[in-house]
């Protein structure tokens, strides 16, 4: 269910599944998403300084009543916010934003080349505070990984990439899971753009399900977080209902081969 968790390296637990807010509208539209993914039962949310939408995020936390202690928060520091002095006042500003007094998870958003050690000793210092649970990266390939580990107080928790059947990136699986380094998916639904496909097709029909559910079960049984986006009840519904089903292994794999590292967003190492 929406209360299952992943416990990461540090003991702390993850929802495996979580709502992304990337393009959710601040105002009404963030306060709405957010709200009918809480009252569906989410209690992770994943924002971040350049979505603009922390406000609404920590507002719509508020209004559900819900214990602090009950919901996941996620935020990330953006690239031009990056530094050690640059990226501890970040944080505090999407903590203000947020209304918060402590997050669940903080990420560097891209390993911005030069400066994201500097960053992650800045992630260090907040987490040493207390102020934050956990503590991770995003959009760092391997070689990004064990540089960073090289000069580390700290090993990241929580690697959030874009991964989706059409971009299985299997070698940064293997190498996540050796370190203890739980992987999170970005565009867990290929921003929607393959869900025509007919191997999924087909599996939606045999296990009576939807692409989308097939998709995000997949991810699932390769122990992979997801936070899909929809601002709908009824697609953040059938996103969540992934629980009660189980894909063979034989159909496992026949989604792992639908790989054509076909990215919907930026190359780590073209970006930023
Ligand atoms: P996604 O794969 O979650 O796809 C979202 C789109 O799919 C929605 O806009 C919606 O139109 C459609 N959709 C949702 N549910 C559906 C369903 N059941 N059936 C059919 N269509 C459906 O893509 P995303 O929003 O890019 O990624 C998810 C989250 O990941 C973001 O909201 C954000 O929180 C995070 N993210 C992080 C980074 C990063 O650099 N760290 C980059 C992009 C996104």
């Amino acid at each position: 269910s929406l209360t299952s968790t992943s416990t990461l390296n540090n003991g702390v637990k993850i929802p495996w599944v979580g709502l992304g807010v990337y393009k959710v509208d601040k105002g009404e539209v963030a306060l709405d998403t957010v709200k009918s993914a809480l009252d569906l039962g989410y209690r992770s949310i994943d924002t971040a300084s350049f979505y603009e939408n922390e406000k609404e995020v920590g507002q719509a936390i508020r209004n559900s009543g819900l214990s602090r202690e009950d919901i996941f928060v996620t935020s990330k520091v953006w690239n031009t916010e990056q530094g050690y002095e640059e990226t501890l006042k970040a944080f505090d500003d999407s903590l203000n934003k947020l209304g918060l007094d402590y997050l669940d998870l903080y990420l560097i958003h891209w390993p911005v080349p030069g400066k994201f050690k500097d960053t992650w000793r800045a992630l260090e210092e907040v987490y040493e505070q207390g102020k934050v649970r956990a503590i991770g990266v995003s959009n760092f390939q391997i070689h990004h990984l064990e540089d960073l580990m090289k000069d580390a107080k700290i090993k990241p928790m929580v690697d959030q990439v874009e991964f989706h059947p059409q971009l299985y990136q299997k070698d940064l699986l293997d190498f996540c899971k050796e370190n203890e380094i739980q992987l999170e998916a970005w565009g867990p639904l290929g921003r929607s753009r393959y869900l025509d496909d007919p191997v999924l097709n087909e599996l939606a029909d045999k296990y009576g399900k939807s692409p989308a559910q097939v998709m995000l079960r997949w991810h699932h049984q390769h122990e992979i977080v997801i936070i899909p986006k929809s601002t709908k009840p009824h697609r953040q519904k059938e996103n969540a209902d992934i629980f009660e089903f189980e894909l063979s292994e034989e159909d496992m794999r026949k989604i792992d081969e639908l790989n054509q590292d076909k990215r919907t967003g930026k190359h780590p190492d073209e970006f930023p």
